[in-house]
Order: structure tokens, then sequence, then C-alpha cells
């Protein structure tokens, strides 16, 4: 059950949560169409920080644009909305949701009159795959359902829409006693999961699929790439064949929810030694410590809320 915040912001206001609602005949209620980010802020010694906002933001306006939709907020304007939601909910830490969507006006595939609405939600969210995930990792299957075909669902927008088959392969592991699943491209390699991208470690060298139409380009994927070669680790992307999973030393899952998620078994194989491998808790540490500000922010990748706050900093973007 979401753990409700207690203001939401909508196009330019700030509304009591249960105020945010939008018609029944929403394009986006009616056909998915909303495209959205997941975001986290991390609390760090100075304040709330929001993890690649930047980044995300980006992704953002990238979905709207594949779907031909047209936010009419700068990326100024919603870096200084979504750090005051954050300040006015209270929070120190949370997930962030951002909305683009297509709001009530027409009925058919051509969406002439329908509204373009943004939301900014924020509450707090603590580990996504359960209690010791993060440090035991989780037991997952490969999923009997598929990723979309590239040129099908456009799999680096993330689209509202998209997310029915990621429900299914999501509920179908749960079900049968998993706590995510794999799933493979139409082709029959690894894609990803049902909200992570999948990493694999074999011989020391730390290997994901490419961005093959069929995954979200991930961005904790990025930054676990980004600090592999900080930390000396050689990265590779090709696709993965699915038994390879199976013949891992390391498997692990990324994601702003999931976060670094072992993966300590596939199908009931065993993956590796069956306990978190050490590339996989150097890279999880690493991530940990930048997210809350322990380590310097080389990359520039924290937002501090409350300076944003205060306007001691401009939004550069
Ligand atoms: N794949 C899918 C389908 C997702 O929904 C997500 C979560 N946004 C990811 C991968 C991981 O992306 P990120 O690291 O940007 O959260």
């Amino acid at each position: 059950m979401i753990q409700e915040g207690k203001w939401i912001w909508r196009d330019g206001e700030i509304v009591p949560w249960h105020d945010a609602n939008v018609h029944i005949l929403s394009l986006a209620v009616q056909f998915g169409t909303s495209l959205f980010e997941g975001v986290r802020a991390y609390p760090t010694p100075d304040g709330p920080a929001i993890f690649r906002w930047n980044d995300h933001l980006r992704r953002l306006y990238d979905s709207c644009h594949i779907y031909r939709m047209d936010p009419k907020w700068s990326p100024q304007e919603l870096t200084q909305a979504v750090c005051d939601l954050v300040e006015r909910n209270g929070l120190e830490s949370c997930y962030i949701r951002p909305m683009v969507l297509r709001g009530y006006g027409d009925a058919g595939m051509m969406p002439r009159e329908s509204p373009i609405q943004t939301y900014l939600s924020c509450w707090p969210w603590g580990t996504y795959l359960g209690e010791g995930a993060l440090e035991h990792g989780v037991d997952v299957c490969v999923s009997s359902w598929q990723r979309p075909q590239p040129n099908t669902f456009p799999s680096l927008a993330k689209a509202a829409g998209h997310y029915n088959n990621a429900q299914l392969i999501k509920m179908e592991a749960t079900a049968n006693g998993f706590a995510e699943a794999i799933a493979l491209g139409p082709g029959g390699l690894v894609s990803e999961g049902s909200g992570q991208n999948v990493f694999i470690v074999r011989d020391g060298v730390l290997l994901t699929t490419g961005v093959d139409g069929t995954i979200l380009s991930g961005i904790t994927r990025a930054s676990i790439i980004t600090i592999a070669r900080d930390l000396g680790i050689p990265v590779d992307a090709h696709p993965i064949p699915r038994e390879m999973l199976y013949t891992a030393d390391e498997v692990f899952f990324t994601g702003t929810a999931a976060e670094v998620t072992p993966v300590r078994s596939v199908d009931r194989i065993t993956v590796g030694a069956g306990v978190t491998g050490p590339v996989t808790r150097a890279l999880q540490t690493r991530f940990l410590d930048t997210v809350h500000g322990r380590v310097a922010d080389e990359h520039g990748w924290l937002t501090h809320v409350r300076a944003v706050v205060n306007g001691r900093v401009p939004a550069a973007l």
C-alpha cells in the first residue's frame, strides 16, 4: 500500500494528496497515455538530495518527444517545483513520481483536444524487493512473458501503458514464489526485469545487455557502468543468452526502486556461491555511499533540495 504524502504538484499549484484526480475518460486512464519517471531522494548530511534528477527529467522529455507530447513546463520550473514539493511534504527521503499525461477531451486515437497535464508526487518508500533484499539477494525466475518486440512499444519511453506487460511479468513471478522475474526479449535473449535492468559478472568482468530496443535505458544502469569504470572493473555490453544467467558468478538488478539488488538464484539454480558476490557488493556500496552523500559527488549527480528551495543554487540544466 502506498504510504501517502500530503501534497501533490499539479500544473503549477500544490494540491492536497486526495484532490489530485483525473477524469475517468482521460486518455491516460482509457489508453495508458502517461509518461512518467521514478526518482529517489536520499537523506544526506546536507538534507534530502535527489539522485540524477536532471537525467530523469531528460528521459521524461525524451518519452514525451517519442509520444509527440509537448510538456509546457521547463526543466528549471520542474526542478524548482519538485524541490519545493519534497520540502513541503517534510520528507528527508522519498520516491518521486513525475507524470506527464493526456487528460480529458478525446475518445479516439487522435488526441487533438486532450490537455497535457503534469503532476509531481512524492512519498516515503523503502527497499523495493523486500526486507533483506539488498543484503542477501532475491530468488528470481525467467518469465514466461516476453518483453515487447522493438518497434511496437518503444522501450526507451517510460510510458504507463507499457507497464501492463511489466505487471504480467511481476504477478506471475510472485504467484510462483519468486521475488521478481527476468524477461527475455522476442529473440529469446535476456532483456530486463519488470522494473530493473540486469547485470551479470563472470571472471571479474561486468556484463549487461546493450540498449537493444527491448530495455529501458536505466539511469541506475548508467550509474553502475560509470561506478564500475571508476573502480577499475572491466565492463562489457552485449547480448546475454538465458543460460549465462545460470553460469554467471554474480547476477544483480539495478533500478531506482530496486537500487542494486543481488540475485541469488535464477529458476532455483544458485548463482555462484549463493551469496552476494564481491563485485556486486563493491558496486552496491559505492552506489549507496554516493546517493547518501557519504562520498564526494564526483559526477554531479545530487540535486540538494534545500539549496534549490532557498534559491542558493540556480537550477542550471
Ligand atoms: N527497466 C524498467 C522497465 C523500469 O521500469 C526501470 C525503472 N525505471 C528500469 C529498467 C530501471 O531504470 P532506472 O534505473 O532509471 O530506474
